[in-house]
C-alpha cells in the first residue's frame, strides 16, 4: 500500500512572518490525526526559507523540500544552489522540472537538465518529486500519452530507483496549474495508470511503490474524489497549500482515502 503524500509548492509566495504562522497553522490541524502513519505531509518554501521552515517544524510530523536546485556539486555557478546544501538546511524533498519551471521561467528546462537534477538530487539522499505533464495543445492534439512516456522515460535516465524514497512522480496537467481547471477523475486515473505502465517498463515492480502525485487546482471540495483512485497517492498543492484550512482539508480526504 502507497501512503499518500500531500506536499505543498508554496511558489514564491509568502514572507518568513506569514510562512511561520502557516507551518505553526497547519501542525495544529495535524494535532491528533494518523500523521505520518497514514499519509505524509510537505511544505516546500523558497529556497531561502527552507532551513528556516526546518525550525518551524521542530519535532511535528511535517517534513520539508526545495522547489528546485542546480545539479553540480559546487564551483561557479552564482545564484544557483546545490542538492547537498538543501539537504544541508534539512529538506528531505525536492520538486524537480515544475511546469512554471519548464515553460514560463526565463531559462527553461528541458527534459536532459531535468534528468541531471533528478540524479543530483538522489546522490545527495534527497526525494525528488519529478514533475511531468502535458500542455493544453498536446492534450487536444491527442499527444498526452506520449508526452508522459517521454518525460518519465527521459527524466529518469541513470536515476536509482530501488523504493518510495528514491522517486515521487507529480502528473500536473498544465492546463490545470492554478488556473481554477481540474483533470476529471476519469482523465487524472487514466494519466497515472499510464505513468505507472511505463514506470514499470523502466524500473519493474519497484514501480508500484513510487507514489504518483497529482498536481493541478487540488482543492479540499475536489481532493476526494482524486485522491480515491487507485492510482493517485496523494497531491502537490499550490495555491490551496498558502492557507492552512484549505490544506488541512486536503489532508483529510488523503487519510479518508487511505483508512
Ligand atoms: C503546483 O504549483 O504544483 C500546482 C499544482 O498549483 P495549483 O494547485 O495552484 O494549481
Amino acid at each position: 500500500m502507497r501512503k499518500p503524500l500531500i506536499a505543498g509548492n508554496w511558489k514564491m509566495n509568502l514572507n518568513y512572518e506569514q510562512g511561520q504562522a502557516l507551518v505553526s497553522g497547519i501542525a495544529k490541524g495535524l494535532a491528533g490525526q494518523p500523521v505520518p502513519d497514514h499519509a505524509e505531509v510537505a511544505v516546500c518554501p523558497p529556497t531561502v526559507y527552507v532551513a528556516a521552515a526546518r525550525q518551524w517544524v521542530g519535532d511535528r510530523p511535517i517534513d520539508t523540500g526545495a522547489q528546485n536546485l542546480y545539479h553540480e556539486t559546487s564551483g561557479a555557478f552564482t545564484g544557483e544552489v546545490s542538492a547537498a546544501m538543501l539537504r544541508d538546511c534539512g529538506a528531505r524533498y525536492v520538486i524537480i522540472g515544475h511546469s512554471e519551471r519548464r515553460h514560463t521561467i526565463g531559462h527553461l528546462e528541458d527534459d536532459r537538465m531535468i534528468n541531471l537534477k533528478v540524479r543530483a538530487a538522489q546522490d545527495a539522499g534527497l526525494t525528488p518529486i519529478l514533475c511531468i505533464g502535458e500542455t493544453i495543445t498536446e492534450r487536444k492534439a491527442g499527444q498526452t500519452m506520449d508526452v508522459l512516456t517521454f518525460q518519465v522515460t527521459a527524466g529518469l535516465v541513470n536515476a536509482k530507483i530501488s523504493g518510495p524514497q528514491d522517486l515521487v512522480i507529480a502528473y500536473e496537467p498544465v492546463w490545470a496549474i492554478g488556473t481554477g481547471e481540474v483533470a476529471t477523475p476519469e482523465q487524472a486515473q487514466e494519466a497515472h495508470a499510464h505513468v505507472r505502465d511505463q514506470l514499470r517498463k523502466l524500473v519493474g515492480g519497484v514501480a508500484d511503490q513510487v507514489r504518483i502525485l497529482y498536481g493541478g487546482s487540488m482543492k479540499p471540495d475536489n481532493a476526494p474524489g482524486l485522491l480515491a483512485l487507485a492510482d493517485i497517492d496523494g497531491g502537490l498543492i499550490g495555491g490551496a497549500s498558502l492557507k492552512a484550512d484549505a490544506f488541512l482539508g486536503i489532508i483529510s480526504a488523503a487519510l479518508a482515502a487511505n483508512r
